[in-house]
């Protein structure tokens, strides 16, 4: 058997801050094959990533996660990198994002054993960074081999207070633009020589700043849009700039694709151009696509799941920066449920050892539920 808490301290003992893996996916790969999991490990760049599976059969359920943390900061009560216990609380740098969940996904699987089916884990060393030698990898990884997820859950701490009280049903997605308007740069006192580019950067800005992009939809909030910086870097007061630039952050839900909002910008950037005579150039970056699973025999599974275990309803929610599960849902529905996120990324992050527990007999519950009666293709 697995102790979720003995697990979780090793992990927390190595100090895997992004992209140094520190010999956190040694501990875990050493505790998943004492259960019989076939594990293979995924380098991809300077990232160390981990699939395990036990079991060949249909369907394929995956717990998916990563052993990375950010790094600790200055000022920590109990050295961050220690896993201490103080007064039933389990101290230390990825105690609650998100090595606890791992330990009580791995002791939930040990529980449960050889299932009707497999149990899978999908581990990356790379979510706290840039996101590219992780998880994405590792799904073209499997797909060339074939590999079918049939299910996933993501264990990132999603609750608001208690273990399971939210399951994230889908996320927002992320778009940032940059916007750089050139004009002629000149003297102030001499205007008609030069041409500022401030006054149509400002238009723009008002303009996208205006729309309201939607009123939100059956299971996401409103989009928002809003800008984060305006840079001209002009330290003198004689001098109309040649350059200005400003960035944008948009969090969209399923009304809107990455395409149809970049369209809409580099459109109100067109008028704006063809009304000032300024020249705008619009530069996107997308960082991840929503996603949605909408509720259904996977969602009333997993809930189901949760109310036995803590006698509690939780809630569908949305809402939230990204995670992983940008790239899982091209692959196979996916949800994400784990531990309360109140102390992640801060100093002295920590969270409840009976939390972990109950974490554990909630993963328990959803793996036997899941065995029992596999929801079917479509949800
Ligand atoms: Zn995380």
């Amino acid at each position: 058997m697995i102790d979720a808490i003995a697990l979780a301290q090793a992990l927390i003992r190595r100090p895997s801050v992004t992209p140094a893996d520190a010999g956190a996916l040694d501990v875990l790969q050493a505790a998943l094959e004492e259960l019989g999991f076939a594990c293979r490990r995924l380098p991809f760049g300077e990232v160390d990533n981990l699939y395990a599976r036990l079991g060949g059969g249909a369907p394929n359920f995956c717990f998916a996660g990563h052993t990375d943390v950010v790094p600790p900061g200055e000022g920590w009560r109990h050295a961050p990198f220690e896993g201490v216990i103080e007064n039933g609380t389990l101290y230390g740098r990825g105690a609650a994002d998100m090595k606890s969940a791992i330990a009580a996904f791995v002791a939930a699987a040990a529980r449960v054993g050889k299932a009707n089916g497999s149990i899978s884990l999908l581990i990356t060393g790379d979510e706290e960074g840039i996101g590219v030698n992780g998880t994405r990898k590792v799904l073209g990884w499997l797909k060339e081999k074939g590999e079918r997820l049939d299910h996933c859950l993501v264990g990132e701490p999603t609750a608001t207070a208690r273990a399971g009280d939210t399951i994230k049903i889908g996320r927002r997605g992320s778009l940032n633009v940059e916007l750089a308007a050139v004009g002629i740069q000149g003297h102030v006192g001499y205007p008609a020589r030069a041409k500022n580019p401030i006054p149509p950067l400002a238009l723009l800005v008002t303009r996208l700043s205006a729309r309201r992009l939607d009123d939100g939809s059956a299971h996401f909030d409103p989009s928002t849009l809003c800008f984060t910086t305006i840079d001209v870097g002009n330290p003198a007061t004689n001098v109309i700039p040649g350059e200005a630039r400003a960035r944008l952050n948009i969090r969209f839900n399923d009304r809107h694709t990455p395409e149809s909002l970049i369209a809409w910008i580099e459109d109100e950037a067109a008028k704006v151009v063809t009304e000032t005579g300024a020249e705008i150039s619009v530069t996107p970056q997308v960082s991840g696509v929503s996603f949605l699973t909408a509720p259904g025999a996977f969602t009333t599974l997993v809930a189901d799941a949760v109310r036995g275990v803590t006698g509690v309803d939780p809630q569908f929610s949305t809402s939230g920066g990204t995670s992983d599960a940008r790239f899982i849902k091209d692959f196979c529905p996916v949800l994400e449920l784990g531990l309360a996120g109140a102390t992640m990324h801060k100093v002295d992050e920590c969270v409840k050892v009976a939390e972990v527990n109950a974490l554990a007999d909630i993963y328990t519950a959803i793996l036997r539920a899941y065995f029992e009666n596999p929801p079917q293709e479509g949800q």
